[in-house]
């Protein structure tokens, strides 16, 4: 419990809007998007940070005094990466969210953390670049949760994940210091990559507080393909033919059939129910590569036993179908009181096994699974609809859950693509990664934060 004085201390430092200590309030930011795993104590006091010097007064105040601090955006993570319970201080970046530029010679954006990932995408599209990481709400989540989160997104396939597009960060220590971590500049080889070591590592080295990022050349056209199979097998193999064509699409999603008529049954938007699969591909480029390429696809679709395809006529048609694959997992929390999402990812050439594996579980242990997922980079987001509060169904989750990481394992892939670990994974993390790597990692983090009051307890 902090005492009185030192929260009179911490109120000393920032304007007094800019800090909530109520029960109720703090209550609020005690939990993020993850359900399985519910806080045991919410924070002490949650700080709004508006400037570098805010968040450096504070952290230096929490050493000197031992105070855990959960750094926080959007609270969108679904791993219980900002789950406060420790206690202690919530440092939130709502406030931080300025673009501070966007340099078209150098091709880059500096941005505060608290930047939602939507304004940027917008801002660099209107200064004819573009920003590729996708996370499906990147309507609401923020740069400094991607980055934390090493977010990825549908377009992962093509331009890569928020890792690729990091050159500079300035972050904070968990002894106040201000450090600046790598350079402008479009390549860096001096030294150890410390800003991307940054990455992924989900508040748990240092606080970010300023990023560079890369931004690359706008794609001139975009068009996409959607097609639907009767067959998952046939399916989820004509998204590995697309690539091992030669082709190299900027996205290949799935959704199955449970998701797509959910999906339907909210959105209603025209996908075809009856279907096993449906694959949405989008290219992008120079107009005549993508119209050829997208004649291919449609070729290798074909006879990989696509039933139904659809080639947008404009972005509007496509935007539909591409919002309705991001609405899916708005769409299965309708379906019960709770929904848990994983995040598993194999190699491409195992893709198809492993979606009907998951599918196989899910009929083992009677669960209402609705399967979407990002099929070019072999990235399952396998949805569960449930009760979490039926002890049964929790077992029987739980149970699901462990036989699809060992498959994951013994395909050669891995627990986390893009969601990382938080508290929600850390238990399965020795099954995923080398045990000595585990002993590097837990040695970095003594060196960036000796006292461990950055985000404690998450990842290991
Ligand atoms: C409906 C839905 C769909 C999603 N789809 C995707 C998807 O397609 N792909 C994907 O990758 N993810 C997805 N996610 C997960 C989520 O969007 C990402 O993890 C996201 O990037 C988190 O951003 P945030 O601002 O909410 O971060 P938060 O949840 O607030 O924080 C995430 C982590 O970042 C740390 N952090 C935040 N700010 C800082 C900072 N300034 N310095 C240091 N650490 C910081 C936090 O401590 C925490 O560990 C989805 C989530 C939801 C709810």
């Amino acid at each position: 419990m902090l005492l009185k004085n030192k929260l009179q201390r911490i109120k000393s430092f920032l304007k007094s809007n800019n800090i909530l200590t109520s029960e109720e309030e703090c209550y609020c930011y005690a939990e993020d998007s993850s359900n399985i795993i519910k806080s045991e104590k919410k924070p002490e006091v949650v700080v709004f940070a508006e400037t570098i010097e805010d968040v450096r007064n504070i952290i230096k105040y929490a050493y000197e005094n031992e105070i855990p601090i959960v750094s926080r955006g959007a609270g969108t993570n679904m791993v219980g990466s900002c789950i406060s319970d420790n206690g202690g201080i919530v440092l939130n970046f709502s406030k931080m969210n300025k673009i501070l530029e966007i340099n078209k010679i150098d091709m880059t954006a500096i941005v505060q953390p608290g930047v939602v990932l939507g304004d940027l995408k917008n801002a660099v599209d209107n200064a004819g670049l573009f920003f590729p990481p996708d996370p499906s709400n990147y309507e609401v989540s923020t740069i400094g949760g991607a980055i934390a989160q090493s977010s990825g997104g549908a377009m992962g396939l093509k331009y890569g994940t928020t890792k690729d597009y990091i050159l500079s960060l300035k972050v904070i220590t968990s002894n106040g210091e201000l450090i600046t971590l790598g350079s402008k500049t479009s390549k860096n080889s001096s030294g150890y990559h410390l800003a991307e070591l940054m990455v992924g590592s989900e508040g748990t080295l240092a606080v970010i507080v300023e990023a560079t990022l890369r931004l690359i050349p706008k794609p001139k056209i975009q068009m996409s393909v959607f097609a639907y199979f009767d067959d998952i097998d046939n399916g989820s193999s004509a998204a590995t033919k697309i690539t091992a064509n030669g082709i190299l699409p900027a996205a290949i999603d799935f959704m199955d059939k449970n998701s797509i008529r959910t999906v339907e049954s909210y959105a209603k938007c025209g996908l075809n129910t009856c279907m096993e699969i449906l694959l949405l591909v989008t290219l992008d480029g120079e107009e005549d590569s993508v119209i050829s390429q997208t004649e291919l696809v449609k070729k290798i679709l074909q006879q990989s036993g696509a039933s139904d395809i659809i080639t947008s006529k404009n972005n509007e048609e496509s935007t539909k179908i591409w919002n309705a694959r991001r609405s899916s997992f708005a769409s299965t929390t309708r379906l019960a009181p709770d929904v848990v999402t994983d995040d598993i990812i194999v190699p491409r050439s195992n893709f198809s096994k492993m979606v009907k594996y998951c599918r196989d579980i899910a009929h083992k242990y009677d669960l209402n699974m609705c399967m979407v997922g990002h099929a070019g980079d072999g990235n399952i987001h396998p949805q569960i609809a449930l009760n979490l509060e039926s002890e049964d169904e929790f077992r029987r989750y739980m149970s699901a859950k462990a036989e699809i990481y060992d498959k994951v394992i013994s395909l050669g892939g891995t627990i986390s693509a893009e969601h990382g670990i938080g508290l929600e994974k850390k238990s399965y993390l020795q099954e995923a990664v080398d045990s000595s790597a585990i002993n590097y990692m837990k040695m970095i983090k003594k060196i960036f934060d000796p006292k461990n009051i950055l985000n404690p307890g998450k990842i290991f």
